[in-house]
């Protein structure tokens, strides 16, 4: 992944990749199940569904694996068993809770004062929403995070691949060339690096992310990106009788958006539509609230506000996130990308 255009550059990014590699580890590619009694033919399956290693399989229940056509409760049990043998399960030091955070990285999303709100940039590992009204800047920064991914660390990167799974078709490639160029990179190399696929259904939305452990497993990813995560499903549950199963829909794939940014070490940007909250109060002159209610509430590790400021600028609030304060950051959408504002 040589993205850079000077040597020296290129061969800051070869030492990173080594560092990357090193971080391999953290996960056990789920064929190391046939060299513990584990059957091809029944690995495969496993892979069909979506589980490419030891860490994701330990991230369903026997009920969802017993699910898998051709699995039967005594099979899985038995890679349940094997898998234990390769991975560890349970409880581990906080020594090595410490080790495993210390592989979580923040990327930069161009803008210094966006950066320190969010204590560094967007973090791997977790699921950060950003929602708000239109024009905001919410794709902008799904296009700039595509390329600052791909940044070494040292350079407040991610040093890995991206992929984008885009609901909305609001996806421009030829929006990556100026900013590749801003951060002196080569475009072409940076667009290779990007895997990009158009969602139209929920259904095609979740299939897409089963889809993705594959490659997650076999190159270092560092961003998935979901523009928009709701809007297919208030496109395809319209009725209101429809509200309680677009709900356990839109739950279930949250939760694989939860699982691919902790099995892959993966920052998760997902964006978020507004939509009007009658119960925001007569004082409000336009009150909205994010969509998706207490499902969508309970996925995000980080949920982000925008809005529109004055001229170009754009106002970024944290509207909820463990470990940050509630504050507000102002950007600019500039042709390089998100950028700090100008006065
Ligand atoms: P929506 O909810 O409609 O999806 P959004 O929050 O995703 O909105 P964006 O598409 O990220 O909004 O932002 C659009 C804004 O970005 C526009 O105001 C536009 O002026 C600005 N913008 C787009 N391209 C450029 C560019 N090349 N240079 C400067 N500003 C740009
Ligand atoms: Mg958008």
């Amino acid at each position: 992944m040589l993205a850079f255009k000077s040597e020296e550059q290129s061969q800051l990014q070869l030492v990173e990749r080594e560092e990357i590699e090193d971080e391999d580890d953290l996960f056990e590619a789920i064929d190391k199940l046939i060299s513990h009694g584990i059957n091809a033919g029944d690995v495969k399956k496993l892979q069909d569904a979506g589980i490419y290693t030891c860490n994701g399989l330990m991230m369903h229940t026997k009920k969802s694996l017993t699910g898998i056509k051709g699995l039967s409760e005594a099979k899985v049990d038995k890679i349940c068993e094997a898998a234990e043998k390769i991975v560890n399960y349970g409880y581990i030091t906080g020594s090595d809770a410490l080790l495993r955070r210390k592989a979580v990285v923040r990327v930069t999303t161009g803008s210094l004062a966006l950066d320190e709100l969010l204590g560094g940039g967007i973090e791997t590992s977790a699921i950060t929403e950003a929602f708000g009204e239109f024009r905001s800047g919410k794709t902008q920064l799904a296009h700039t995070l595509c390329v600052s991914t791909q940044l070494p660390t040292s350079m407040k990167g991610g040093n890995g691949k991206v992929a984008y799974i885009d609901t909305e078709g609001t996806f421009r490639p030829d929006r990556i060339v100026p900013i590749a160029e801003r951060f002196g990179m080569d475009a072409g190399a940076v667009l290779d690096n990007i895997i990009y696929a158009r969602a139209y259904t929920y259904e095609h939305q979740y299939n897409l992310l089963l889809g993705l452990a594959a490659k997650m497993s076999e190159e270092p990813f560092r961003l998935l990106i979901v523009d928009s995560v709701i809007a297919l499903f208030r496109v395809d549950f319209t009725g209101r009788g429809e509200l309680a199963e677009r709900q356990q829909k839109l739950a279930q794939m949250l939760s694989r958006l939860t699982k691919i940014a902790e099995e892959f070490n993966v920052a998760v940007y997902m964006t978020n539509q507004v939509i009007a909250d009658p119960g925001g109060g007569v004082f409000i002159s336009d009150p909205k609230k994010p969509a998706g209610g207490h499902v969508l509430a309970h996925a995000a590790t980080i949920r982000l506000m925008f809005r529109k400021g004055k001229g170009e600028q754009r106002v970024c609030k944290v509207f909820d996130a463990p470990n940050l304060p509630e504050a507000e950051a102002v950007f600019q959408i500039t042709p390089g990308g998100i950028a700090d504002a100008k006065d």
